[in-house]
């Protein structure tokens, strides 16, 4: 399947119980379409992912992938590792769901142990990832718990290091993202809650997680291409990314003579719960990336191969290095 413009996902076969990983298809695709593409790989890259504009099917916050329509692609049924991360404990942040499943897939694929953090609602997606990292023969654990306290963060790092054994990856991905019209709609709980989440959140479990790492440790951290190109919508969000990405490259300069690294991802638009839990307005969900040079927003899948990378043992002189999967649309800084 190469047309780009086909508005019809992939439906893949689900690799492990439990782990159901089929791809809806788009409203406006034929029933004939589903039944050409139901037999189709799943593959990053492969020129089938949808296009806008998308059903703006909104849910509640922090909302499931596992009710997205179409559902996201995190790899469930394409990503193949190498063993790049063999042996590797990693803590992955928002690990249930979006990016953060899909570097969670990949890391297991790679050889490592993962534990993931979410919030209790999320249990649904949580198990699904378990169920795939367990499935590759890796250890998962599943540690959910509210970021907004150092409290927890503190005790969110014991416990992943406690039952993993050890800790020598730490990705902060998890992040709130809600929509606002104007500076004038932006509360004080809402930026504190923000701010709390995507910026205090990984200050606090970098601290408590250094505390455990010896050299060849590597923190990986989630901004955007908001970082340099911020959306007034989204504009308490965006600094936090900025945030990140500064706390990246003056942390890498600290852990360096430790032989710790520390690098960013920075996603363009991507496919995920984020985005229709209130991260988006209907109608910029609709036209989800359209603005793009790809013309479309990512999935989850085609980010995930910078986790690995950000992370790689053999990337061992990049540090304080911003990876970007922005559809085109270049570094945010
Ligand atoms: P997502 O909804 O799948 O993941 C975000 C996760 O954050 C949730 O799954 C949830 O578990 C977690 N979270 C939120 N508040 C929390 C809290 N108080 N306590 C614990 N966990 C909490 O969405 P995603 O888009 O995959 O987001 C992952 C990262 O990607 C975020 O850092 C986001 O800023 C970044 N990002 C996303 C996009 C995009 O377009 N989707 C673009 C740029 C950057
Ligand atoms: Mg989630």
């Amino acid at each position: 399947m190469t047309d780009t413009n086909r508005r019809t996902f992939l439906a893949g076969a689900a690799l492990t119980a439990g782990a159901a990983v089929t791809l809806a298809s788009n409203t406006r695709a034929s029933a004939q379409a589903e039944a050409d593409t139901a037999a189709a790989p799943t593959a990053p890259g492969a020129a089938a992912y949808p296009t806008p504009p998308y059903p703006t099917e909104m849910q509640p916050w922090p909302g499931l992938a596992s009710k997205m329509n179409p559902r996201p692609d995190h790899g469930e049924t394409s990503y193949k590792g190498s063993g790049r991360l063999a042996g590797k404990k990693a803590l992955i942040t928002g690990g249930d769901s979006g990016i953060g499943r899909a570097a969670a897939i990949a890391y297991a694929r790679e050889g490592a142990d993962v534990a993931i953090n979410y919030l209790p609602a999320e249990e649904p997606d949580a198990k699904e990832v378990v169920a795939l990292i367990e499935a590759e023969g890796r250890k998962a654990v599943a540690i959910p718990g509210d970021l907004r306290t150092e409290a927890f963060c503190r005790s969110l790092v014991a416990q992943a290091a406690g039952q993993l054994g050890g800790l020598d990856i730490l990705v902060n991905n998890a992040a709130l993202q809600q929509t606002r019209p104007s500076i004038a709609d932006i509360s004080s709980d809402l930026f504190d809650d923000t701010m709390k989440t995507n910026v205090y959140a990984p200050f606090w479990l970098t601290k408590a997680a250094l505390e455990r790492m010896g050299a060849g440790a590597v923190i990986v951290n989630t901004s955007s291409e908001q970082a340099g190109n911020p959306s007034p919508e989204i504009m308490h969000y965006a600094m936090t990314r900025a945030a990140v990405l500064n706390f990246t490259k003056g942390l890498a300069k600290e852990l360096a003579p430790r032989g710790i690294r520390v690098n960013a991802v920075a996603p363009g638009p991507f496919w995920t719960p984020l985005q229709v839990s209130g991260g988006a307005t209907q109608e910029k969900l609709r036209m989800f990336g359209g603005d793009s040079p790809m013309g479309r927003a990512g999935q989850p899948a085609e980010i995930a191969g910078l986790y690995v990378a950000a992370a790689d043992p053999l990337l061992s002189y990049s540090t304080g290095q911003i990876f970007g999967s922005t559809g085109g649309n270049g570094q945010p800084a």
